[in-house]
């Protein structure tokens, strides 16, 4: 048998520690669907908050929206998705019958038979439901494959009740589906995905400025997650691969176990979806200019990034083996900004008096920290599982903190312990964490 690749590795620990969990697994799954255990939801929890705040919170120039997942379907007319949101399919004519990616095969022959392939046919990869009780074509619904449309028919609604002026942004975090023909490698490629997109509206001609300004800032938004720059990279698209609405886009790429694949995608959409909006709606979406009186589609810029993917690059660059004196030691070296837990509260045993010390000492901690207390096991045992899940802190009370009211504190990456005294435990964990204080 073949060593295990990084991507299994990671898969088997995310199943083991609680990351991610293959959707309705006792059923025998879903094919492309996954659940997110109790790791995974803090980690995905601290993905979206880094999200939010650099893009929302810390500026006074974008709003938020929570649209519906529903919506009439005249939106995906519009916005061109019933008729072009499709990728070529091809079907194999030989053995296996599977149906493939055209664009993800290459030469002419079955990747997994190699039968012969039929011609490519396009396939719409909206899913496709019912609104109430009756299943004929005016009951149709589709489930949204982006977020971004929930804000452009929102862009006057936003407006009118925010005192924005162009340039300024409107924001959305949720979930989107997408019937992907062929899937695989884990989570990169879901069925049902989270997205957080910014639609930016500008001036026309403006655009292209800020195109330049937010792929730099998204850039940047990824280092400052953890992720290592020799693993990230931009590649603008080509003529023949960009989506039916963009004027140009460029890929935030991470070089994942199977190559470059995109992490983000930056677009220049133009005025394509407002003007789109305003043929088919009939409502007016133009804008006035405040000072010049001028009246114009405004062009957006978006820069739209899966939740999902991001997870799996943060804990793929954080995976790691080491060997310590003769004992492999697995560690995810995550920056503690994404951390599911930052501190781990650990008794030396499970005596009475340590229990308590080590409740009260997390009792505290939690008001500061995302902590977690564990006293089953060996203590080596608890430290390998807080390794394995990335916390940066461990805080061990032991016989002597009855003593000296103090506890070690053990980092995860370099392994080395300082004793600290109990009534300066947050301000010693802040400061390893790298907080402001
Ligand atoms: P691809 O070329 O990989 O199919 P795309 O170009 O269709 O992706 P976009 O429409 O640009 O993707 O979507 C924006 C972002 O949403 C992507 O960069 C990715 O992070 C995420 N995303 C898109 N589709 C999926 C999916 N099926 N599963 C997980 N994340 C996805």
């Amino acid at each position: 048998m073949s060593e295990p690749g990084p991507l299994e590795l990671l898969t088997s620990l995310c199943k083991r520690r609680g990351f991610v969990f293959p959707s309705s697994e006792i059923y025998g799954g879903i094919n492309a669907v996954y659940d997110f255990g109790p790791l995974g939801v803090r980690l995905r929890r601290r993905i979206r908050e880094l999200w939010w705040r650099d893009m929302v919170d810390l500026r006074d120039d974008v709003e938020g929206v929570e649209a519906a997942i529903l919506m009439n379907p005249r939106v995906w007319e519009a916005s061109g998705h019933l008729a072009n949101f499709s990728d070529p399919l091809v079907d194999c004519l030989g053995e296996c019958h599977q149906r493939w990616r055209a664009d993800h095969v290459e030469g002419d022959r079955c990747p997994n038979c190699g039968g012969p392939l039929s011609a490519p046919r396009q396939f719409n990869l909206m899913f496709k439901t019912f609104i109430g009780p009756v299943e004929d074509e005016t009951a149709v619904a589709y489930l949204r494959p982006e977020t971004a449309q929930g804000i452009f028919v929102n862009f006057k609604n936003v407006l009118v009740s925010s005192r924005q002026r162009v340039p300024f942004g409107i924001a959305q975090i949720g979930r989107s589906f997408r019937n992907e023909i062929s899937t695989g490698n884990f989570i990169f490629r879901l069925r049902e995905l989270e997205m957080m997109e910014l639609e930016w509206f500008c001036a026309p001609g403006d655009d292209v400025r800020w195109f330049e300004y937010w792929t730099e800032r998204r850039l940047a938004w990824h280092h400052s997650i953890g992720l290592a720059p020799e693993h990230l990279r931009l590649r603008p698209h080509g003529e023949d691969e960009k989506a039916h609405y963009a004027l140009a886009s460029t890929d935030v790429e991470y070089l994942f176990p199977w190559g470059w694949g995109e992490l983000e995608g930056i677009a220049r959409r133009g005025d394509y979806d407002l003007r789109r909006h305003q043929e088919v709606s009939g409502k007016d979406l133009q804008y006035t200019d405040p000072v010049s009186g001028e009246r114009y589609i405004p062009y957006v810029v978006e820069p739209s990034l899966g939740i999902d993917r991001t997870f799996l690059a943060l804990l793929l660059d954080a995976y790691r083996e080491e060997e310590v004196r003769g004992e492999k030691r697995v560690v995810l070296g995550l920056d503690p900004k994404v951390a599911p837990f930052e501190v781990a509260v650990l008794p030396l045993s499970k005596k009475a008096e340590l229990i308590e010390v080590a409740h009260r000492v997390e009792a505290d901690l939690r008001h500061h920290f995302a902590t977690e207390y564990d006293e089953t096991q060996a203590i080596g045992r608890r430290y390998r599982r807080q390794d394995e899940i990335g916390t940066p802190l461990a805080v061990t009370v032991d016989f002597d903190s009855l003593e000296d009211h103090a506890a070690t504190v053990r980092e995860r990456d370099s392994m080395e312990q300082v004793r600290v005294s109990l009534d300066q435990l947050a301000a010693v964990c802040r400061d390893k964490l790298g907080r402001p204080a």
